[in-house]
């Protein structure tokens, strides 16, 4: 066993570990392809930059492809994103034919490797159309589904329907996010990686340094919320919760994140932030570069408690990384924090600023529940959401689309 994986096996277990590579010794010699949209920023990167690698030293042939695609692209397939979880809205006849045009000019550059892989995973639906255009394709492919479809805009899910039902299979991370779908229907969750520069554990001194260095005092309880500037993320609903709470309790509030390349309406969320917290010295609005991982790490080990305040989420991998840091993690009660916050026993789950606020208040008011909870939310991380069980997952799955038996967590 190499270093590395030694070191995963020290976290999860040797007999977890020895599990995870009998299941990777079935699939060597195959090719296996992962495509999405953005190299950096959101959680689909985030698990690609450290599924690839693991991958590797398991001795598998990964690669990872990222399509280009440009301005019009993006904003049509935020569109598509938006309208998939259920805003109002659809896609206009020109942005239909941007994407389609899009997704032609890629695949004429990835046909070599896409036809000639073993298994293709296509991540969301930016990417998802390459299917239709690789008649000769050789291998099974699957899309994985990272967004909340729930409810979706039906015009928008009728396109995207018949970009993904070709597919030999389909992963989502809840049963609820499941759609009506020709093939088989995986569930499938996301994960965080122990190892990564965002989860290690980090000294106290480097903590302090980077707080200091981002100018963010460390002398009031500190709630940080991490993410994109998106409004399915409600920073703007963070932002009230901590000015309600804050009648009660001194705290600082910080708010970090960054763009990502495929999301053209960042600037325009985080114009709104900055003035909404314009003029209060309490409130730190951080953008961050997209490798800032080591900072982002700092600022969730040093905050009291971690926000997730967002009204849509399709798993919200920052909500695993602040349980991990053993923060009780105050979440919207949507999508995929419902599946990592159980109430009261490692975080709370909150439908308003003003059910956010009291959870603030009561978690910095008693300290020992505090640190419960975050032992509690730590234990559920490494029992439910490592790296590992998610790669162990997908690689039984593509076991089983050749007829061989895998090992399920839990499948529709
Ligand atoms: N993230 C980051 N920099 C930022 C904002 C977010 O590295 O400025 C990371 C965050 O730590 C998490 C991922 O990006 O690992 C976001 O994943 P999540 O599932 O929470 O949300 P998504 O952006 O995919 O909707």
């Amino acid at each position: 066993m190499s270093s590395i994986l030694q070191k995963y096996g020290e976290v999860i277990g040797f007999p977890a570990m020895d599990g995870l590579m009998a299941i990777a010794d079935r699939l060597r010699g195959k090719k296996i392809v992962h495509v999405n949209s953005t190299k950096a920023g959101g959680g689909v990167a985030e698990i690609l930059l450290s599924m690839v690698p693991l991958s590797r030293e398991l001795g598998l042939d990964v690669s990872w492809e990222v399509i280009e695609g440009d301005e019009a692209f993006f904003a049509c397939t935020k569109t598509l994103h938006n309208s998939l979880q259920g805003m109002s809205g659809g896609l206009s006849d020109l942005q239909g034919e941007a994407y389609m045009e899009t997704n032609r000019r890629n695949a004429e550059r990835l046909r070599p490797i896409l036809e000639e892989a073993d298994y293709v995973f296509i991540h969301d639906p930016q990417p998802a159309a390459l299917l239709n255009l690789m008649p000769e394709r050789k291998g099974k492919w699957v899309w994985r589904c990272h967004i909340d479809v729930s409810a979706p805009n039906r015009s928008v899910w009728r396109f995207v329907k018949k970009q993904v039902e070709g597919y030999d299979a389909s992963i989502f991370s809840l049963p609820d996010f499941a759609q009506p779908l020709p093939h088989p229907q995986y569930l499938i969750t996301p994960s965080i990686d122990p190892l990564s520069e965002k989860n290690i554990t980090l000294s106290r001194a480097e903590v302090v340094r980077t707080c200091e260095d981002l100018g963010v005092p460390l002398d009031k309880p500190m709630i940080l919320q991490v993410s994109r500037f998106d409004h399915f993320k409600d920073p703007l609903g963070v932002i009230e919760s901590y000015r309600i709470a804050k009648e009660h309790v001194d705290i600082r509030l910080v708010l970090a994140g960054g763009g990502a390349t495929d999301d053209p309406e960042a600037g325009e969320v985080l114009e709104r932030v900055r003035e909404a917290a314009a003029g209060d010295p309490d409130i730190s609005v951080l953008l961050l570069p997209s490798d800032a991982h080591r900072t982002i790490n700092a600022l969730q080990t040093a905050s009291d408690v971690v926000m997730q305040k967002s009204t849509k989420e399709g798993f919200g991998l920052t909500v695993s990384e602040g349980m991990w840091k053993k923060k009780p993690v105050i979440g919207g009660d949507v999508g995929g924090i419902r599946l990592q916050i159980i109430n009261r026993f490692n975080g709370f789950r909150v439908r308003s600023p003003e059910g956010a606020a009291i959870r603030i208040r009561y978690l910095l008011t008693h300290r020992w529940k505090r640190e419960r909870m975050g032992v509690n939310a730590r234990q559920y991380v490494l029992e439910n959401f490592l790296i590992t069980g998610q790669l162990r997952n997908y690689l039984s799955l593509l076991i089983s689309l050749d007829g061989g038996e895998g090992q399920w967590e839990r499948w529709i």
